[in-house]
């Protein structure tokens, strides 16, 4: 096994919650955050798997007011043709990845039962459905505004709240989909174990996760320089080295079939790889701005779905092929363990 890259610390302390990985007690208390103004919670790394997550575990309530409180202030500053163009990209992204990456898996004409878990505006599985035309596509999600919106612009089915009410009803999928979800959960291992428990035989599990390294880097030089938390405004609890996702696939019966990094644009800035110096004065969110623009969901993204995907450089046209490759830059690819790239890229197989 690789060494585990360790953070430098000021101390090591015993935690509130054990490691939700290896249920380690001790760690490395190597930052802190202040979750959106909310509340302040100490980082601390564990020594075994290289994981860094909040200690103690943040209670669901202030969670839910900071994702309200994110939600209000993104609302407030993205303009609706911005929100637009982002939809069209995720229809794009979705139809590479089925292109590139499943089209070796499954044939094209494969019924493909795919569950989407946190899928945001949900065009990534529709650029999926682009390809394989006969996938039945599931949302996922604690927000019932997004269900709703869901239902009201793609053909597909939805399961609100957990993958526990999955496992209970039964169902089963061929591919499950988490972008940008897993460092945002309390508990990761019990996200695999459950996905591994609501996959059919060798099914497969596709996530996208920041590279802890990178992502983490700035939180750990502001505390051993400033001794300050640093401000962050997404719920990212959990920053993730190789080794920790290695251990937590092992653990919950799958295997890598396909695991990269990608994105340079950072690495290139510095982070993660070099000393900080300059820090930027934080200033934090107005709360009570915030809460009273309140709209709910399905209102501000309601729009025409055939506007979307009939987008000439994001549909499944030649030049979207082509634009996809180089708005994409697929080329900057590093290795799965290498400290630089923006996030991990994996595929695995439910092998047991
Ligand atoms: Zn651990």
């Amino acid at each position: 096994m690789n060494q585990v890259y360790i953070f430098p610390s000021v101390a090591s302390i015993t935690r509130n919650n054990s490691c939700p990985v290896c249920d380690n007690q001790k760690g490395a208390l190597v930052g802190q955050i202040n979750y959106i103004g909310l509340e302040k919670f100490n980082m601390v790394q564990c020594a075994t798997c290289g994981l860094v997550s909040c200690d103690p575990l943040p209670s669901a309530e202030v969670t839910q007011k900071g994702c309200d409180l994110l939600y209000r202030l993104q609302q407030n500053s993205n303009s609706s043709p911005k929100i637009l163009k982002g939809f069209k990209r995720s229809y794009r992204r979705g139809g590479y990845f089925a292109r590139k990456h499943l089209a070796y898996m499954f044939e094209r004409n494969t019924p493909l039962k795919i569950l989407e878990v946190g899928a945001g505006d949900g065009y990534f599985s529709q650029g999926i459905n682009s390809y394989y035309k006969k996938s039945q596509i599931t949302y996922m999600d604690i927000v019932e505004d997004l269900l709703t919106y869901y239902k009201e612009h793609f053909t597909c089915e939805t399961i609100s709240s957990d993958l526990k009410t999955v496992m209970s009803s039964g169902k089963k999928f061929d591919l499950i989909i988490a972008r940008d979800l897993v460092e945002h959960l309390i508990n990761p291992l019990d996200f695999f174990k459950m996905a591994n428990a609501v996959l059919e035989q060798n099914g497969l599990v596709f996530f996208i996760t920041p590279n802890g390294r990178e992502d983490f880097w700035h939180c750990n030089q502001r505390f051993l320089k400033r001794k300050e938390a640093l401000l962050i405004y997404l719920n990212h609890f959990n920053y993730f080295l190789p080794e920790t996702l290695d251990l937590i696939l092992a653990k919950t019966g799958f295997a890598k079939v396909k695991a990269f990094k990608f994105g340079l644009k950072r690495y290139r800035q510095g982070c993660g790889h070099q000393e900080m110096h300059n820090f930027n004065e934080q200033v934090l969110p107005d709360q009570e701005q915030g809460f009273l623009h309140t709209k709910p969901i399905n209102e501000c993204f309601k729009h025409d779905f055939k506007k979307i995907v009939s987008s000439f450089l994001h549909g499944n046209t030649f030049v979207a092929k082509i634009y996809s490759m180089l708005a994409d830059r697929e080329k900057e690819i590093v290795d799965y363990f290498a400290p630089m790239g923006h996030e991990f890229f994996v595929i695995a197989r439910k092998i047991k």
